[in-house]
């Protein structure tokens, strides 16, 4: 079990914002990134080399693993089969079981159901049949979500009755789907939990986090959960990272239930560093992007410990117009992804507003 020395060099499949902020901070380690992604991205802007290609030619990114050390992503959508040309050439962190697992609402449900830990009501729907098998099993009120290619509340529709249901799977063209029961939480938090190449795990605080128009509008820390809480969410995340043998950054979304007999619910995973996370960038003495490079290198991982209480907030299309006004505000840090064009629900940038820890 080798520590990747500084001057290796990190694959990253995908080429934006996460890519990015990896990418930097690969910087102080002395560790260089090299990306791959079938667009150019804000990531192509600070990497040490970047390369254009489609996710689905095998033998190019076979070709670009053969260039680095060892390869991560940045994205949970790699397709499989690059996953595993890439790993013909170099380890990929974290391994191709967690990318299956996490691609697929069924394969991620199921999995986590397996090891013994709550999630929401679910059952399959890929036909008329299993539509019908579904009302039965989950009833009528429900959340309708395809099992692939979802992301932000899209790829889904919100069932209110039966007669509701057909025309929300022709709605999302009769794409394989579960449909599952609705959870009445009081809010939602994430465990961003960071596994080392020797199974060493380590958690950051959890935050708060706020939508809005389904897609993460802040992250607040800390959260008001619950000690109690707060260890069995740890516990719940420890328990996916250490049974998928993961390594990196790993966000695991939940739905708190403060009454209920088992108060959190996993909704769903992310194998990958987390937006959720962005926070600890400025208020942890190492943040989730160090945290995922030091994981995926070899080497071991740095204190998640936070200095400071922080609120993350999300620039969403527009906002990022504001940017001198962040800039000028006090005990905020600015986080810009050069993108060219802020289009209406696009992740341009996030700031960190820090207060001292309490
Ligand atoms: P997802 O794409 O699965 O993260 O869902 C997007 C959002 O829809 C979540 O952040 C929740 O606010 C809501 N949601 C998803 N699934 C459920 C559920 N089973 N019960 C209640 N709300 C849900």
């Amino acid at each position: 079990m080798t520590a990747l020395p500084p001057g290796s060099t990190i694959g990253i499949l995908g080429g934006g914002q996460l890519g990015r902020m990896l990418a930097l901070a690969a910087a102080p380690l002395g560790l260089k990134c090299h990306i791959y992604s079938d667009v150019p991205g804000p990531a192509f802007d600070v990497a040490a080399k970047s390369q254009v290609g489609p996710f689905e030619d095998t033998d190019k990114i076979r070709a670009f693993a053969e260039t680095v050390d060892v390869v991560t992503y940045e994205f949970e959508n790699v397709p499989l089969e690059a996953a595993a040309a890439a790993q013909a050439a170099a380890p990929v962190r974290p391994g191709p079981k967690a990318l299956a697992v996490a691609q697929d609402r069924l394969e991620e449900k199921s999995f986590i159901r397996g090891i013994g830990i709550p999630v929401a009501p679910f059952a399959n729907v890929d036909s008329d049949a299993s539509l019908k098998a579904a009302l039965a099993a989950i009833g009528e009120a429900g959340i309708l979500k395809t099992r692939r290619l979802g992301y932000d509340g899209k790829g889904q529709v919100r069932i209110k009755s039966a007669a509701e249901l057909a025309p929300a799977f022709e709605s999302l063209k009769r794409a394989p789907c579960v449909l599952e029961g609705l959870v009445p939480f009081a809010y939602e938090v994430s465990v961003l939990v960071v596994r080392s190449l020797a199974g060493e795990v380590r958690f950051y605080d959890l935050p708060l986090n706020t939508h809005k128009d389904g897609i993460l509008d802040t992250s607040t820390v800390p959260s008001p959960l619950p000690a109690a809480h707060v260890a069995r969410a740890t516990e719940i995340a420890g328990a996916i990272a250490t049974a998928l043998d993961y390594v990196g950054v790993l966000g695991v979304e939940m739905f708190y239930l403060p009454d209920a007999a088992e108060p959190l619910v996993v909704n769903e995973i992310a194998p990958r560093v987390h937006n959720s996370g962005h926070w600890t960038m400025d208020a942890c003495l190492v943040g989730q992007f160090e945290n995922h490079i030091r994981a995926v290198a070899g080497w071991p991982i740095g204190p998640t410990t936070r200095h400071s209480d922080v609120t993350m907030t999300n620039l969403i299309g527009a906002d990022v117009d504001r940017w001198q006004a962040f800039a000028a505000e006090p005990d905020t840090a600015v986080h810009l992804y050069g993108k060219p064009e802020a289009r209406p629900g696009r992740k341009m940038g996030h700031v960190n507003r820090l207060k001292p820890r309490q």
